[in-house]
């Protein structure tokens, strides 16, 4: 019985896959924030270099990944996929569940997968620097690792809560060549703005998204790059789920459940979106669950429209599950989960009935993650620990039903950076936050009113 499949290196998957050709029918375009028509490529050439504008607007089903990207996936892909025996043994059940562990990247989580993409796309572009922002700081790290790769400049604004609370993202940003600020910063005209009217706001995705926007649409030689939602970025992370199609077909399995949990959505669609042609194909017939985090519940209570990508409504309006761009999800710990909305391909997905969703609270996710630690060795990090907790409870299903599920999820990242998180749940510390529908109320009415 196996414990960890491994793919040889020269079986590293050679293109990436773009599910739009797929899809029954194509996802609503991304509209002009202005005029609300569609947007064109030259709407996006002064954020993103051509090459990856292409591929957002991509019908090519399976795009060949460079042979320079693929040199630096070589460092830690193909990733392993394990056998939870320990897991299955704990629940005691028929269900056979394996995991795919992204956390083996130099920086310890899937967003090395786009960051090496998009820093590759960039520098063949003739760009000098990257802006960006991050949240718990796993895009942050995971973009300067990839910028110092190819010898671009790397500038990150971090949400000030987090920049406070997890100093070791700025040394390990810093130890890359980046530079970081903490956001809401003077460095730019939003986020002086944002100071004057709150000087002790503690920042938000949205609110940092902003910055780096607006920090590469007024520098010719800077450009932007993002780390979830868009739909480039969500294909450069199918790498995921290629590799662990191939892992499973090594040991004649089948998945019944693909789970993945889900912030702006790129680990998840990495993951399943192979499955998903699969299922399409009538190959397999998967259920395929994305799980997010009880406060911040954009797909399983999200309203399902256009809205603003970021808090400063600079982005173009996209069609997805949201909360409203100005809701600021509670402090969770899962920082890479507090989003305000999903994206639009995951969102389509949702509404075309071909994944579910779930939402889980935070005391319950880690409670099972330090079950899932004790018997599995890995401490995951604090994101991952919702796909874990859908699984622990996928099994338990099963073990009630008595039927033999196969359950595939992604340990998208360990956590070594969240051990104040850990600390929290041990000392019994750690709490829960009720789903604010009157916040989110209040932050729908200054959703955009578009029409058709
Ligand atoms: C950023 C992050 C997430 C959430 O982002 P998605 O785009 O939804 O994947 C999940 N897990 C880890 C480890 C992350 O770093």
């Amino acid at each position: 019985m196996a414990t960890k499949v491994i793919l040889p290196e020269a079986e590293l998957p050679t293109h990436w896959y773009n599910i739009v050709p797929d899809l029954p029918t194509p996802p609503p375009p991304v509209l002009h924030p202005g005029t609300h028509q569609p947007v064109g490529p030259d709407d996006l050439a002064p954020l993103f270099p051509m090459d990856l504008i292409l591929q957002e607007v991509s019908q090519e089903r399976f795009v060949e990944i460079p042979e320079e990207v693929r040199e630096v996936y070589r460092k830690w892909r193909p990733s392993p996929l394990y056998r939870a025996h320990g897991l299955e043994r704990l629940i005691g059940g028929p269900a056979r569940i394996y995991y795919k562990y992204e956390g083996v990247s130099p920086v310890g989580s899937h967003k090395a997968n786009t960051a090496v993409a998009q820093a590759y796309y960039n520098a063949r572009a003739g760009i000098r620097k990257i802006s960006t922002e991050t949240g718990a700081g796993q895009w942050g790290s995971a973009l300067a690792f990839a910028c110092a790769q190819f010898g671009l400049e790397c500038e990150v604004y971090m949400v000030k809560a987090s920049f406070e609370q997890k100093p070791y993202r700025k040394a390990m940003i810093e130890s890359y060549g980046g530079k970081i600020h903490a956001s809401p910063s003077t460095n730019t005209n939003y986020g002086r703005k944002v100071l004057e009217e709150a000087p002790d706001t503690t920042g938000s995705l949205g609110i940092a998204i902003s910055e780096a926007v607006e920090v590469a649409a007024m520098n010719a030689d800077t450009n932007y790059a993002l780390g979830s939602v868009l739909n480039h970025v969500l294909m450069h992370q199918t790498i995921i789920g290629e590799e662990a199609l191939r892992q499973l077909a090594m040991v004649d399995e089948v998945p019944d459940v693909v789970i993945g949990c889900a912030g702006g959505g790129s680990n998840f669609a990495g993951l399943s979106f192979p499955f998903v042609r699969e299922k399409l194909a009538g190959k397999m017939d998967p259920r395929i669950v994305a799980v997010e985090p009880a406060a911040a519940p954009s797909l399983t209570r999200g309203e399902y429209r256009y809205d603003f990508g970021d808090t400063g409504m600079l982005t173009p309006l996209v069609k997805m599950h949201t909360l409203g761009h100005d809701f600021l999800p509670d402090p969770i710990h899962a920082g890479g989960l507090r989003y305000h909305g999903m994206a639009p391909l995951v969102s389509h997905l949702k509404e075309l009935g071909l994944i579910e969703a779930a939402a889980l609270h935070q005391t319950e996710t880690f409670r099972r993650a330090v079950e899932f630690a004790r018997v599995e060795g890995i401490i995951p990090g604090a994101e991952p620990t919702h796909a874990i907790a859908q699984a622990m409870i996928e099994a338990e299903k099963a073990r009630e039903t008595g039927e033999e599920k196969v359950i595939l999820f992604n340990l998208s990242g360990h956590g070594h950076f969240d051990m104040a998180a850990y600390q929290a749940f041990v000392d019994g510390k750690l709490q829960d936050y009720e789903y604010p529908a009157d916040r989110i109320a209040k932050s729908m009415k200054k959703v955009p009113i578009v029409a058709g």
